[in-house]
């Protein structure tokens, strides 16, 4: 259902820009993006904004979405951890290019929406959590890859701490208004090396390596 759509958005937004990645650009071409968005705003669903989905929260623009789940390298036996679930849409996304991921939504209502929506589509390699994200999922890591779909002041130590070696962490940095996309790569020594990929525009990662909930 609605291939073309996403085919007309895969050319003209994501190959049409600088979007290689063959596994990302198959992977948006399966995920139905209109089911995850707001049944008043489907007829939108491919067009190249962002949108409002529930608790006043947003889903990204699919070239946002393209440009950080190839900017996660990914391999397909990796293990993802994503913070920030919002609409299900990216682990959607992700789910189709590697192993199995891990994400989690501080709003228990995203969380469950996003749960019933991997449920209908068959998407058995996601679990959802609900809680704060910014500490990691403990039990799971070490984790390949994370992805953080919300912006926060400053890179969450516990996010770093669970990173495998040689693993990729994306995740826009910066205050409210507008954020650095920043891609981590953990080296074999270590050694932490951090690339700037853009400016960018997040809701804010509120949580307790986050944003305070207060300002
Ligand atoms: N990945 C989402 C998608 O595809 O729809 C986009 C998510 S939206 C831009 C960011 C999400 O991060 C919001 O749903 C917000 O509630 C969530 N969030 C913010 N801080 C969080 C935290 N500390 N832990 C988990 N989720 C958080």
């Amino acid at each position: 259902m609605r291939l073309a759509e996403r085919e007309w958005m895969v050319q003209t937004q994501l190959i049409g820009r600088d979007i290689t990645d063959e596994a990302v650009i198959n992977s948006m071409l399966i995920v139905p993006r209109h089911k995850y968005v707001l049944e008043d705003k489907q007829e939108y669903a491919y067009y190249g904004t962002a949108l409002e989905i529930e608790a006043g929260q947003t889903i990204s623009q699919p070239y946002i979405v393209a440009l950080m789940a190839q900017a996660l390298e990914l391999k397909a036996n990796d293990k993802v951890l994503e913070v920030g679930t919002g609409s299900g849409y990216s682990a959607a996304v992700l789910s189709r290019i590697a192993l199995c991921i891990y994400t989690i939504e501080r709003h228990d209502v995203l969380a469950h929406l996003a749960k019933e929506r991997f449920q209908n589509q068959g998407y058995e390699n996601v679990e959802v959590r609900i809680g704060d994200g910014t500490l990691g999922w403990t039990e799971k890591a070490p984790f390949d890859a994370i992805l953080v779909t919300a912006g926060g002041p400053v890179i969450p130590e516990s996010l770093i701490d669970q990173l495998a070696i040689g693993g990729r962490l994306v995740i826009p940095v910066g205050d409210k208004g507008d954020q650095k996309l920043l891609r981590v790569k953990k080296t074999v020594t270590r050694e932490l090396i951090e690339e700037n990929l853009g400016s960018v525009r997040f809701v804010p990662l509120i949580g307790t390596e986050g944003w305070s909930e207060l300002n």
